[in-house]
């Protein structure tokens, strides 16, 4: 017998479960299937966010960064501990606790909003028609008016280095170590190579990043990712740029050792480790997602084809999320999911592309939002350049953590501020200020004139701010324009 819905969602990553909420809460009958099931076979929500993404990788972030504290840190704190230990396994059973609470939480969530949730693998076969097939073979029908595609992405694999989730790992299996390899490789010095790199090497992995780019994080501001592999290389991670991996070979023997050949500007190189952290970016997830007699377009990189409200070219059929355009972000998915349930209720709510929060969270964290100096400069827009460095801040100095700066850019001719970019503590949540206040269209002005607390690390936005328009308090000033 055909369920019948509103709404079907296909997938309960960030993006399906926020849109199945949005849609029951403004009355849609609404169902979400997802397909992961979890090591005892029992499905979860949640998706690679909560299972293998967001909240794990921050898990075992925080948990290496309390080593290091108490390994490096305590002793200028007058602390001491003696020797510092870390019990990996404990390390990653905590971390699956968390996973564990939060997904839990999303199926609570479920219950509490009468989304109901469907097990299976789910393929659209008509405009108004999904296809369940459980894992053990089962298939169920559902019609729904509408249907919101939440697919996701999975990780790259290529082909010199195949995954093995042994020796040769993904982001997945990264999360996983038993133990801390002595030498640990990571293919690609991005978001989530950088990430897991630290975690590792914060542990006393000795860490190799295979980077095929010259630049360094490319889509960061030159002067923060200049600042930021400064520090990271500081901190052990032996960042090699213009390196492009093209093959390698497992070593034979009870401990297997993987040996990575590259090229670099000197020629063909080779590099042994005991692990090798493959993270060349993500895809698209839309395997046996869509019947082609369907028709819905995916574009040249095998993502859905959306317009800027998440629409396909089905009229029925919606798509948001890593499967769509757009930076693969949890929170870019989120707010995607909602407009989405909006828009099927005839609000008028739209995601604003152009402030979408982007965060690395080593230590220091990066975080910025807007356009970069960069950026500015090839479109010829004038700009004023505020820079404060944490070292100049009483919160940052008290934590005994100083490193990084925020840099707030304005336009030259309104002051409206059009990009804040931070690398320092806490950098993510003090993004968050500025993200609110260019949804306002405020100026560098407008935030010289708000009041800040005192001691608060965002006080160095504060300054920054100040800096920009050349009257900057705790600093000498240093206005630029650009
Ligand atoms: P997903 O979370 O991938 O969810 C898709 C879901 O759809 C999955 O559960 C999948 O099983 C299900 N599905 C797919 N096909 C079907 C089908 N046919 N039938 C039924 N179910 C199906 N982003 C951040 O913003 N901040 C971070 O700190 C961050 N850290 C990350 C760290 C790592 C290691 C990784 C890998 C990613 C990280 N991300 C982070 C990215 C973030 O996880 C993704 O952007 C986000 O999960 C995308 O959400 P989504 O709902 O589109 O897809
Ligand atoms: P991101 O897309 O942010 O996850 O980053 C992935 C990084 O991996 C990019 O900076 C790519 O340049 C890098 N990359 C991809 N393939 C290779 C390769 N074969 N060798 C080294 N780096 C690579």
């Amino acid at each position: 017998m055909t369920k019948e819905y509103d709404v079907v969602v296909i997938g309960s990553g960030p993006a399906g479960y926020v849109a199945a909420i949005r849609c029951a809460q403004l009355g849609f009958n609404t169902a979400c299937v997802e397909k992961w099931l979890n090591k005892d076979n029992k499905t979860v929500y949640g998706g690679t966010c909560l299972n293998i993404g967001c909240i794990p990788s921050k898990a075992l972030l925080d948990s290496s960064h309390k080593f290091i504290e108490a390994q490096k840190h305590f002793s200028a704190h007058g602390i001491s501990v003696g020797k510092v230990a870390m019990d990996v396994p404990a390390m990653i059973s905590r971390k699956d606790t968390v996973v564990d609470q939060l997904t839990s939480g999303i199926k609570g969530l479920f219950t509490a909003n009468k989304v109901a949730g469907i097990a299976g693998t789910a393929k659209v076969v008509g405009n108004n028609k999904v296809v369940v097939t459980d894992s053990d073979g089962s298939k169920e029908e559902l019609a729904a008016k509408h249907i919101i595609i939440a697919a996701g992405s999975v990780p790259i694999d290529i082909p010199p280095t195949p995954i093995d989730q042994d020796t040769i790992v993904d982001s997945t299996g990264a999360l996983e170590f038993q133990e801390v390899p002595k030498r640990l490789g990571v293919i690609g010095a991005g978001v989530i190579g950088l990430e897991l790199g630290s975690v590792w090497a914060r542990l006393g992995s000795k860490v190799t990043v295979l980077e095929a780019l010259d630049d360094f994080l490319p889509v960061v501001d030159r002067q923060i990712a200049k600042e930021a592999i400064k520090i990271l290389s500081k901190q052990g991670l032996n960042i090699k740029m213009g390196s492009r991996v093209t093959g390698s070979k497992l070593g034979k023997g009870t401990k297997k050792t993987i040996t990575v050949e590259y090229t670099d500007r000197d020629g063909e190189q080779k590099e042994t480790f005991d692990k090798l952290i493959v993270a060349v970016g993500r895809r698209p997830f839309t395997e046996s997602l869509l019947d082609e007699s369907v028709g819905v377009e995916l574009d040249e990189g095998g993502f859905i084809k959306v317009d800027d409200q998440c629409a396909t070219n089905i009229p029925s059929i919606f798509a948001i999320g890593d499967v769509v355009r757009g930076p693969m972000l949890a929170h870019k998915a989120m707010e995607e999911g909602v407009m989405v349930a909006e828009r099927l209720a005839d609000k008028k709510t739209q995601v604003n592309y152009d402030l979408v929060p982007s965060v690395i969270y080593t230590h220091p964290e990066i975080a910025w939002v807007g356009q970069n100096e960069e950026e500015l400069k090839s479109k010829g827009i004038e700009c004023n350049i505020g820079v404060f460095p944490f070292l100049a801040n009483g919160r940052a100095l008290a934590a005994n953590d100083t490193e990084g700066m925020v840099k707030l850019i304005a336009d030259a001719k309104t002051d409206r501020i059009l990009g804040c970019h931070i690398i320092g503590a806490s950098a993510a949540d003090l993004l968050q200020q500025m993200v609110i206040a260019m949804e306002f269209s405020a100026s560098a002005e407008d935030i010289g004139l708000t009041m800040f607390s005192h001691p608060a690390l965002s006080e160095a936005v504060h300054e920054a701010a100040l800096a920009a328009n050349g009257h900057a308090i705790h600093i000498g000033n240093r206005k630029r324009r650009s």
